[in-house]
């Protein structure tokens, strides 16, 4: 089967007050086969591979909220098994990407449960293939359909994740870092997403934004809820969408800004073609990831003192809370960063500020100041 990408301004949205079963069905399954339909499909899935990608950035137990909803995956999976398809779920996390890794990975995000109750196969092949511009793991490669599944969270580098953002899980493991080494301008690595994305765009986009995360995301955030399912055949419309539904501006949000330059989405939200429910009734304000606060603030300023704070902005390691575990260390592209006395620490000199570290320490003990 073809995997090209459907530009569409048709972005579905549904009411999903909570996780119960029922209403996540309900919610989920129409607008699956809306969007099969606007990536004009049959209903004909007997033999095909498909592939379910959930966001599962670390492992972190579902109500974290910040890995993908394995109910989601779940129902997505069952539905294409019922189908006669070879469903298999597969994401590359941040880190090391090993087969007993990724074991306790789908263990503890509760995707092996949602494996064995819908008979789909949870991916163990580490193997990866350059395609274009990019390493993509091969059963992304591989797939006739690929249904990216992602939770809606505030990102501290790239402002918000979520449809467009999903798609960095395809890079294999430690492979990311060099991407963001190579990419240390935040602008330079948004157009690289933007990039991945429109080579690899899954067919299906769904993003959970029933329980969401705001401030510190991807990981270090708190909860939030709308109480929404949104999804669609186009990943950048949907994230037109969403960013309206955080109360961002495509200005705060690179990847948006950039679509729009490029033509992947319409220009404003208002040109989106919305199904389902009303946009104003689940539009909010989420808060700010710090390091976009601060930006925001640095505006105020006079340039040559918004210069000096800028520079001064950094991670930095809450000892207290490190328990030397060496996620950070394992994720930092620059390789700046080392354990001294089962504490991280982070040689400054060489750091690009994004922020891979916060983003995976499971003890919220890297903050920016
Ligand atoms: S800062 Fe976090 S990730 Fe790094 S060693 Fe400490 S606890 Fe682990
Ligand atoms: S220390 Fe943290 S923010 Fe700096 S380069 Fe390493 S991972 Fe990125």
């Amino acid at each position: 089967m073809e995997r090209k990408l459907t530009l569409t301004d048709r972005v579905y949205l549904s009411p999903c007050k909570n996780y119960k079963r029922e209403n996540v069905e309900s919610a989920l399954i129409p607008m699956l086969e809306n969007i099969l339909q606007d990536n004009g499909f049959a209903d004909d899935w007997k033999g095909k591979n498909v592939v379910i990608k959930p966001n599962l950035l670390a492992k972190r137990a579902p109500e974290a909220a910040i890995t993908a909803n394995p109910l989601l995956v779940e129902l997505a999976a069952a539905y294409f098994v019922k189908r006669g398809a070879n469903v298999t779920i597969a994401d590359s996390p941040g880190g090391l990407y090993l087969p007993k890794l990724l074991e306790r990975l789908y263990e503890t995000t509760g995707m092996r449960h949602a494996a064995e109750n819908s008979g789909a196969r949870l991916n163990l092949d580490i193997t990866s293939e350059k395609s274009g511009e990019f390493t993509i793991i091969k059963p992304l490669l591989e797939a006739d359909l690929v249904v990216s599944i992602g939770r809606l969270k505030t990102h501290m580098l790239a402002n918000m994740t979520a449809a467009v953002k999903n798609l960095f899980g395809s890079i294999p493991g430690a492979k990311k870092a060099e991407y963001h080494a190579k990419y240390p301008d935040k602008r330079d690595f948004c157009d690289m997403l933007v990039r991945l994305c429109m080579e690899n765009a899954p067919q299906v986009n769904i993003m959970d934004a029933v329980v969401c995360m705001e401030g510190n995301g991807p990981a270090s955030g708190t909860l939030k809820r709308v109480g929404a399912l949104s999804g669609s055949a186009n990943p950048f419309s949907l994230d037109l969408l969403l960013c309206h539904l955080m109360g961002f501006t495509p200005g705060d949000v690179e990847t948006v800004a950039l679509s729009i330059e490029k033509g992947l989405c319409p220009k404003t939200v208002g040109e989106l073609n919305v199904i389902g429910a009303r946009l104003s009734e689940y539009a909010t304000k989420f808060k700010r990831p710090k390091a976009s606060r601060d930006a925001g603030l640095l505006k105020l300023l006079p340039k040559t003192v918004a210069a000096r704070l800028k520079k001064e902005k950094k991670p930095v390691i809450l000892e207290k809370k490190c328990i030397g575990c060496g996620e950070c260390v394992r994720s930092c592209p620059q390789e700046t960063m080392g354990l001294i006395n089962k504490k991280a620490v982070i040689h400054r000199e060489n750091c690009i500020k994004c922020y891979c570290c916060q983003e995976l320490c499971p003890q919220k003990a890297v903050v920016v100041k």
